[in-house]
C-alpha cells in the first residue's frame, strides 16, 4: 500500500506535467493524461498511433466533476447508480464552457465518459482535479493490454510510468452506451447488453454501425496480427487452438480461456492467451464455436474483428 501510495504520488507529478501514465481498471489497461489539456491529450494520439477523429473516453472519480463538463439525464443517473463505478461508458452531451479539450472529442458536442473501478486509480482519481482521457494502452488496432508488463511490451521506453494493479478483472473494454437520445449500446462490453435491458425495462438496441466514431466498430480491430478462424471444430496441425470447453486429448496447442467453460472467465482470459500464442509464434489461430450469449456476446464480437486480419 505504502509503495501504491508513492506510485501515486510519482503519477500525479507526471499527469501535472501533461505526461501519459499507464494505470490499471477493471477493463483493461488505460493510456491516461489530462483530459483538460491539449498538450496531454495530444501526446495520448501520438504514442498510440490513433486516429485523431476516434474520440477518447474520459474517467472521473465521481459526479462532481462530470457536473462542471456534461449535461446529465435521468437514464444516465439509473445506471450511473447501479452500473458505476465500473465497466460501463456513457456518452453524453458535453456542456458549452465544459474544460474538455477538443483533441478528446474530435470537436464533437459529446463525452464518453466512465468511472472505473479499480481501486488504484480510484484513488489517483480522487487526488486529481482534472479528469483522465484514457483510451487502451495499446497501439492502435492491436490487442489491449491487461497488465502492466502487456503495456510494456506495447510502448517500451516511450511510456515512463506505468502503475501496477495486477491483471485487470473483467478484462475486455466497457460496454458503451450511448445517452444522448434513447439508449443505445454501442460497444459490447464489461456489462452485459441483457442486463442493462432487463434494468431500464427498455428494449436497448446494440447499433453496430453509428454515426458516432466508435474506433471499437471499426473492421480489424483487437488483433494479434496472426490470421484467426472462427468456429472451428478441428484446427490443423501447426494451428494454436484456443478452447472453451476441455478436451480429453491435452496438447501443446491447446490454449483454454476457461476452467470449466465459464464465460465471464473466458473474457476475461481473451486478451491474455491472444498475446500469449503470438509470443509462442504461431501462425495461425482457430477458436472453436464459442455461445454467443452475455460475455460469449464480447468475445465472438471482439474475436470477429480480430479475424479481419489476412
Ligand atoms: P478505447 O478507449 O480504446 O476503449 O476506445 C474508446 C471508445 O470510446 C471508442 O470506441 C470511442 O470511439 C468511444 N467514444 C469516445 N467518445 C465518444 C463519443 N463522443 N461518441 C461515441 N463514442 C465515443
Ligand atoms: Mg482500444
Amino acid at each position: 500500500m505504502k509503495n501504491n501510495l508513492s506510485n501515486i504520488k510519482k503519477a500525479i507529478k507526471y499527469l501535472d506535467k501533461n505526461k501519459c501514465v499507464g494505470i490499471p481498471t477493471e477493463t483493461v489497461y488505460g493510456l491516461a493524461a489530462n483530459a483538460y489539456s491539449s498538450i496531454a491529450t495530444a501526446k495520448i494520439f501520438k504514442l498510440k498511433k490513433r486516429p485523431k477523429i476516434n474520440p477518447l473516453i474520459v474517467h472521473y472519480y465521481n459526479l462532481k466533476l462530470l457536473k462542471r463538463d456534461c449535461e446529465i439525464n435521468d437514464f444516465f443517473l439509473k445506471l450511473y447508480k447501479k452500473y458505476s463505478p465500473g465497466p460501463i461508458s456513457y456518452i453524453l452531451k458535453l456542456k458549452k464552457n465544459s474544460l474538455i479539450s477538443k483533441n478528446v472529442t474530435n470537436n464533437k458536442n459529446t463525452l464518453a465518459v466512465r468511472f472505473p473501478g479499480h481501486p488504484l486509480t480510484r484513488n489517483l482519481l480522487k487526488k486529481l482535479n482534472y479528469p483522465l482521457a484514457a483510451p487502451s494502452a495499446n497501439i492502435s488496432t492491436k490487442i489491449s493490454p491487461v497488465s502492466k508488463k502487456d503495456v510494456k511490451d506495447e510502448f517500451g521506453k516511450k511510456l515512463s510510468l506505468i502503475l501496477d494493479g495486477g491483471q485487470s478483472q473483467i478484462g475486455v473494454e466497457s460496454t458503451i452506451v450511448n445517452l444522448i437520445n434513447k439508449p443505445q449500446v454501442l460497444r459490447l462490453g464489461g456489462i452485459p447488453k441483457e442486463q442493462i435491458k432487463k434494468y431500464l425495462n427498455l428494449n436497448v438496441e446494440y447499433k453496430k454501425k453509428s454515426k458516432l466514431k466508435v474506433p471499437g466498430q471499426e473492421k480489424t480491430h483487437y488483433s494479434p496480427y496472426i490470421k484467426l478462424r472462427l468456429n472451428i471444430k478441428h484446427p490443423e496441425k501447426h494451428e494454436a487452438f484456443m478452447l472453451l470447453k476441455k478436451r480429453k486429448k491435452l496438447s501443446s496447442n491447446y490454449f483454454y480461456l476457461s476452467k470449466n467453460n465459464n464465460l465471464r472467465e473466458a473474457a476475461k482470459n481473451l486478451y491474455k492467451t491472444l498475446r500469449l500464442i503470438k509470443k509462442k509464434k504461431f501462425r495461425s489461430i482457430a477458436v472453436e464455436k464459442i455461445p454467443n450469449k452475455g460475455f460469449g456476446e464480447v468475445i465472438n464480437d471482439r474475436l470477429k474483428r480480430a479475424s479481419y486480419f489476412k
